[in-house]
């Protein structure tokens, strides 16, 4: 498959469009066509310095959507053309936090596409438990452009903070993934929100 890796991390220029062999799947796992990744701030700093980076070559790619092509036989609850969105969040399933139900605090959790070979591809493999289907009327680019912001951005701010109509909500850097993401979900919850960015062009 044709892919957008880099051998070592660096500036823009070690980016290279290859072919790389496809992902075989494990049983526990499917194998997505992406359609549609979204760009991360994560993906450039994943690039350029950050020491957690594996495996190399690596692939990056965090924020996913595309189709259901393979599912691993362990997998019951996907089929072959499963329009799907990937969590990109991979917790360990053993630790207390992950058998608690709070898989996003796991300590030795992987992310997609930084820990693991992500969806700058024609295809990535996932736990099957990442895979999400997504309904017809949802676009892949709408879709792909949710998990690492607006999952963020959620829990801050209707879990941890439990916003209400009328509260008034302060957005620091707001031109930022996460902070238009809390935006426009602290104004869906009513909210009067005001934002901060480090530019009039952001703002
Ligand atoms: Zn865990």
């Amino acid at each position: 498959m044709k892919a957008i890796i880099f051998h070592e991390q660096g500036g823009i220029d070690k980016l290279c469009y290859e072919d790389v062999r496809a992902p075989v799947i494990e049983p526990s796992e499917v194998l997505v066509r992406v359609r549609v990744c979204a760009v991360n701030h994560l993906d450039i700093r994943a690039r350029r310095d950050r020491p957690e980076v594996q495996p190399f070559p690596h692939i990056l790619g965090s924020d996913i959507a595309g189709d259901v092509v393979e599912v691993g036989h362990g997998v019951s609850d996907l089929t072959v053309g499963a329009r799907v969105v990937l969590s990109p969040c991979i917790p360990c399933g053993q630790c207390a936090d992950c058998r608690n139900g709070d898989e996003n605090m796991c300590d030795f959790q992987e992310i997609l596409g930084f820990q693991t070979n992500g969806g700058y591809a024609e295809y990535v493999k996932v736990p099957g438990q990442n895979a999400m289907p997504i309904s017809p009327e949802l676009a892949y680019h709408h879709a792909a452009a949710l998990p690492i912001a607006y999952l963020t951005a959620w829990h801050m701010l209707v879990i941890r903070a439990e916003i209400r109509p009328g509260d008034d909500v302060l957005i620091l850097s707001a031109g930022s993934g996460i902070g238009s993401a809390s935006l426009q979900i602290a104004k869906l919850c009513g909210a009067r929100v005001f934002a901060t960015a480090s530019t009039e062009e952001k703002l």
